[in-house]
């Protein structure tokens, strides 16, 4: 008889995953979760630090989630969503409306992040054609951002890794130079600098201001970037900008959304809006996959008219609305609403980042350790002095995966930054025992 994980290596294309790599280091098949911790098949326990994909929120078979997803599966599973509706939409958007930026009124729904970026993008280019500015067609977004892998979602994001082989395929982007507060080229620090690097920024916005409908940003923290963090000073400024020559700012809040950072949307940390909003991972805390795109009433009105006039935004999703995953984002809202998960995260963030950098700031191959909220990434270089990286080619970070998971933690590095972004509710004795078992992993890899 084969085990389950020869079963999957037959049959199964894993996502973002060399598949020969998986003849040493075959597939984990995950019986049953539990809070922060996931079983195999051989009974064998893993730590989701990572969130199952910074998707988990509130732990594996949440009581509170399971229940409402279970009580809904026997009353309605699906419905069409044009003309249609279902309770659990609605009650959700009520819930949403009181916890989002100011500004954001109206939700358009799909089921999962990449849609919801093609649907802001689509939504501000149409907007503009509506509204007397049809000459805006183009879009801003920052060097080593990540929005996802559909072919708009692609064409935005700036990780060669991801898009270096599509570029023939994707639309033309105007890149902004990212911050880069570790490698900062003006010598400042992210704690106290004015964001001289916003110069790249304005020149883009004068010289490009006028072609571009919209700019997209992942809000203080580039993820997939290698958990890149910038201050809130950046995005006042984007605001500012986009103000200045009608370009909307969208937000991809479907990685810092749901207290990640330490409140519930990243854009709070700034103090301004943003004109779209994206969310997915943990809207359904883990559970489902949808997300939403929600946007302004000035949008919304760009394209409230007579059907014949051409003005009706022509998008949908077949699982739009989908009234189980809306029971589930509706329970995470239940469970965040008296503020009492994330106050406690935001007290354990404290701890987190003290033990991370007792640990590991000393070791002469940590670059940096950053935080923001519970996520806590530490970057990993050759030469501490001149910050130069490894060599992509020895695969440090991987190394370091595949030891830790030996150990019952999932670490999943982006390159040589590992990095910590675990369910809300983790607590002290877990952070104790990741952040001992990732150092430990540490010194065995880069000390051997
Ligand atoms: C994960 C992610 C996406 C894409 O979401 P998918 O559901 O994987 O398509 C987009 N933007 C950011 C910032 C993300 O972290």
């Amino acid at each position: 008889m084969k085990s389950w994980s020869e079963r999957d290596f037959e049959y199964i294309w894993h996502p973002c995953s060399q598949m020969k790599d998986y003849e040493t280091l075959p597939p984990i098949v995950i019986d049953r979760g539990d809070g922060i911790y996931l079983y195999d098949t051989d009974g064998k326990r893993y730590v989701d630090v990572i969130s199952s994909w910074w998707c988990n929120l509130l732990g594996h078979c949440n009581p509170v989630i399971s229940g409402a997803v279970k009580k809904q599966i026997d009353e309605l599973e699906h419905v069409i969503f044009a003309n249609f509706s279902n309770k659990r939409a609605i009650e959700l958007c009520e819930k949403l409306i009181s916890v989002i930026p100011s500004g954001l009124k109206k939700f358009n729904f799909s089921d999962n992040g990449s849609a919801s970026v093609e649907c802001a993008l689509k939504m501000s280019f149409q907007f503009h054609r509506q509204t007397g500015s049809p000459q805006k067609q183009r879009f801003m977004a920052l060097t080593d951002a990540y929005h996802g892998e559909t072919i708009g979602a692609l064409s935005v994001g700036g990780c060669d890794l991801y898009s270096e082989i599509y570029k023939p395929m994707l639309m033309d982007i105007l890149r902004i130079q990212a911050p880069d507060c570790f490698r900062c080229p003006y010598e400042k620090c992210r704690e106290s600098c004015g964001c001289e690097c916003f110069e790249h920024a304005q020149k883009m916005f004068e010289k490009y201001g006028k072609e571009t409908c919209a700019l997209i940003v992942e809000p203080l923290l580039q993820g997939s970037a290698g958990m890149k963090i910038y201050p809130p000073l950046y995005l006042k400024k984007l605001r500012e900008c986009c103000d200045a020559y009608n370009i909307h700012l969208i937000a991809d809040e479907i990685a810092t959304g749901y207290g990640r950072t330490g409140k519930m949307f990243a854009f709070e940390h700034a103090g301004v809006s943003p004109d779209i909003m994206c969310l997915s991972k943990g809207l359904t805390g883990g559970y489902m996959p949808m997300s939403l795109t929600i946007t302004t009433q000035e949008i919304y009105d760009a394209f409230y008219a007579d059907y014949n006039s051409g003005k009706t935004f022509m998008h949908s999703h077949t699982y739009s609305g989908n009234p189980l995953a809306c029971a589930a984002a509706n329970a995470v809202l239940d469970i965040l609403s008296d503020g009492t998960v994330l106050d406690n995260a935001r007290e354990n963030a404290i701890y987190f980042n003290k033990i991370i950098k007792e640990k590991f700031l000393a070791h002469k191959n940590v670059g940096e350790v950053r935080s923001i909220g519970l996520i806590n990434a530490i970057e990993l270089v050759k030469n501490r002095r001149n910050k130069e990286p490894f060599s992509p080619t020895l695969r440090i970070g991987y190394q370091i995966y595949k030891k830790a998971l030996q150990k019952g933690v999932i670490l999943r590095p982006l390159g040589d930054v590992i990095y910590f972004n675990p369910p809300l509710i983790i607590g002290k004795k877990d952070m104790d025992f990741v952040t001992d078992v990732a150092f430990e992993c540490l010194k065995d890899v880069l000390e051997s």
